[in-house]
């Protein structure tokens, strides 16, 4: 069986690792380095970690295991009639082909854009690092887990972080939340401009509905664009992201895709740890396991500087404390999502629970 995986982030990475020595397995990849790790790139620009530290797996890891790593080539066409898949450096014939293209940063689309950069890649990354070790501060637009991970690491480092979020509330969370992790960054050092709209930037800094924010070095680390072209290209159908469904099939046959590039009941993955999920789910069923992947429940747990955030299940409407750092949230009498804060060692048993419909201490 000839397994070709398009993309080699923790989706594709997850999927070649879990079916190697079963099937003939490919990973085509458009960068030229091997596979890294994203969640730590906060952390290296930070200088908490080294450059090689971000990289898990070797050369001689994917050998070992009889994985055909093609870096460097980038995946132009799905030929699903001869089911071959077309790149830049030739063609390769598929039995299954996944697509696990992941996403790119989304873009502040502001007059003056190109004087914000974005994270995503290692070479972004690298960018940031330089213009921040030049300029010793930094502005950050985002409210999300991505800009807080980076504003809580580079205060702790001890460079000057402002924070820009059009939103209320930092994560999509209530005030209550949203205000015990601000003050908790805040006490690491970073300055919070929220309910503040970004207009434009120049060189020097940006414009804001709320006046001029000085500062240099800005990035935009909010929201991703699904990396669909592959899919549209080859008249894979696609919304916001690949359309699938339970299954990760999409509407060519014998064609799965997982990860940030997926989208299911309208909802697009987002996270490292919903795309190896998926992927462990696939392996399953490319072997012809009964599984299924639980589209419906989602968590997350983050580190912002040194304060632990754990996102579990649904979180709106309205939740209870328990205890001082677990807000749960209920629909009726059942329990069906949390947040805990600090110490994030308890939200695995919180998220068993939750998940499985087992009573909650
Ligand atoms: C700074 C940062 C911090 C993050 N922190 C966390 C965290 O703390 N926890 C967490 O769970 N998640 C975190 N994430 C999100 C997480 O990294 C992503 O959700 C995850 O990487 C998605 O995995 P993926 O395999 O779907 O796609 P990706 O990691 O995006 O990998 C897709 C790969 O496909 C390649 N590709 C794309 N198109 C082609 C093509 N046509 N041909 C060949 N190759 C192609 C790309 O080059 C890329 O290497 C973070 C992300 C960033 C950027």
């Amino acid at each position: 069986m000839q397994l070709v995986i398009v993309g080699n982030g923790p989706g594709g990475v997850e999927l070649a690792k879990r079916l190697a020595g079963e099937f003939n397995v490919t990973v085509v990849e458009k960068e030229n380095i091997p596979h890294y790790s994203k969640p730590l790139l906060s952390h290296h620009i930070a200088g908490f970690i080294s450059e090689e530290k971000l990289f898990p797996y070797s050369r001689e890891w994917y050998e070992e295991r009889g994985i055909n790593l093609l870096l460097g080539t980038e995946a132009k066409l799905v030929d699903r009639l001869r089911k071959v898949l077309v790149t830049d450096k030739g063609e390769i014939p598929y039995d299954a082909l996944v697509i696990a293209t992941g996403a790119r940063a989304r873009e502040l689309e502001v007059p003056g854009k190109e004087h914000i950069l974005t994270l995503r890649t290692l070479n972004d990354a690298k960018l940031i690092k330089e213009r921040l070790e030049e300029e010793g501060e930094i502005t950050i637009l985002g409210g999300g887990f991505i800009a807080l991970e980076l504003a809580g690491n580079l205060a702790k480092a001890g460079y000057t972080v402002r924070l820009v979020h059009r939103g209320r509330t930092l994560l999509g969370l209530d005030r209550d939340l949203s205000e015990r992790i601000r003050v908790e960054l805040e006490g690491a050092g970073v300055e919070f401009h929220l309910e503040t709209n970004a207009l434009g930037a120049d060189e020097e800094g940006l414009k804001t509905d709320r006046g001029y924010i000085k500062g240099r070095l800005k990035v935009c680390a909010f929201g991703i664009v699904p990396n669909r072209e592959l899919a549209l290209k080859s008249g894979i159908h696609a919304g916001r992201g690949i359309l699938i469904d339970d299954r990760f099939r999409t509407s060519a046959r014998d064609v799965y895709a997982i990860g940030d590039c997926a989208e299911h009941g309208g909802v697009v993955g987002g996270t490292a740890k919903a795309a190896v999920g998926q992927a462990k789910v696939l392996a399953n069923l490319l072997r012809g396991a009964d599984d299924r992947y639980d589209f419906s429940f989602r968590s997350a747990f983050f580190k912002f500087a040194d304060f632990g955030v754990a996102i579990i299940g649904k979180t709106k409407g309205p939740g209870s404390w328990l205890g001082e750092d677990t807000k749960v949230f209920y629909e009726g009498e059942s329990p069906v999502g949390a947040v805990v804060l600090g110490n994030v060692k308890k939200a695995f048993r919180l998220e068993k629970a939750i998940k499985e419909g087992l009573p909650i201490d």
